[in-house]
């Protein structure tokens, strides 16, 4: 008997961006798995279990929905933003791929969020309204050099760029290193947008520059609710009296064949 596992994107925080779809999964799993401050954001239904795990436990957490499932039972494993963004619809495959042939029968449902820096990005403007990449700083699960090398590469090309997992109390110095790397391909100028803990309490966005962001990152206090975009050099900011700047790249390239 197999049962069905939905890894649930619960977008970034802000009850009005969960989908249909995703609240409907979680109307009617029998159990949750995830971390637990995502779980927090779910409200309690009687009869539904919940199993809360630390956030460095993706595999087991993952392999724990699974054999649940396998048992025949609709269980639903959430994610923050978007579940294949840096989460956990990939450690799910990942067990899959190694586990027990018969979990190659549970139905299997991704159900998309919105991803942070989608969320980040609508505050200001329209900062990835032409070609960007993600990235995350985390050298937890890659080494350093591929990290510095990838950001060689993005801004080399030109690309706008977001950092996910920017900072956390055992990573302090990473961001700051990126930073500097940047600043090697792209001018002082290059807007800088921090948004922290977007779409629940606590939100702050900025606006900077590359020459200011180490300073602003302090100020605005970047941790690991928050997420960076880094503007290419075609990235505009527009100044407007009493309100936020505006960010947005343009849609046509330097260049292009209009
Ligand atoms: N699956 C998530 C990303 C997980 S990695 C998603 O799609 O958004 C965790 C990182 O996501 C954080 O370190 C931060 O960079 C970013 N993040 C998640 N929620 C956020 C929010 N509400 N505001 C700003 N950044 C957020």
């Amino acid at each position: 008997m197999s049962g069905r596992l939905a890894v649930v994107g619960l977008g970034p925080g802000d009850p009005r961006w969960l989908t249909p779809e995703a609240e409907a999964a979680l109307g009617s799993a029998a159990a949750l798995y995830g971390y637990g401050p995502y779980l927090d954001r779910i409200p309690q239904r009687s009869g539904q279990v919940r199993h809360a795990s630390d956030n460095r436990e993706e595999g087991a957490r993952a392999a724990a929905a699974l054999r649940h499932a396998a048992g025949g039972a609709e269980v639903a494993v959430v994610s923050g933003g978007d579940p294949g963004v840096f989460a956990m619809a990939a450690a799910v495959c990942a067990e899959i791929e190694t586990g027990p042939p018969e979990w190659r029968d549970i139905e299997l449902a991704v159900i998309p969020g919105i991803t942070a820096m989608l969320a980040v990005a609508a505050q200001v403007g329209a900062p990835l309204g032409h070609d960007f990449c993600a990235l995350s700083l985390s050298d937890n699960l890659k080494p350093w050099e591929a990290i510095e090398r990838r950001l060689d590469a993005a801004a080399g090309a030109g690309f706008v760029i977001a950092l996910y997992n920017p900072v956390s109390r055992a990573r302090p110095w990473q961001l700051a290193a990126a930073f500097e790397r940047l600043g090697r391909h792209l001018p002082a100028t290059a807007p800088v947008i921090f948004g922290r803990a977007v779409g629940r309490i606590g939100e702050r966005i900025a606006v900077t520059r590359l020459s200011a962001a180490r300073e602003t990152a302090a100020e605005i206090g970047a941790d690991m609710a928050t997420l960076v975009i880094v503007g290419s050099p075609e990235t505009r900011v527009i100044e407007r009296a009493g309100r936020r700047p505006l960010v947005y790249t343009p849609r046509a390239a330097a260049g292009a064949n209009l």
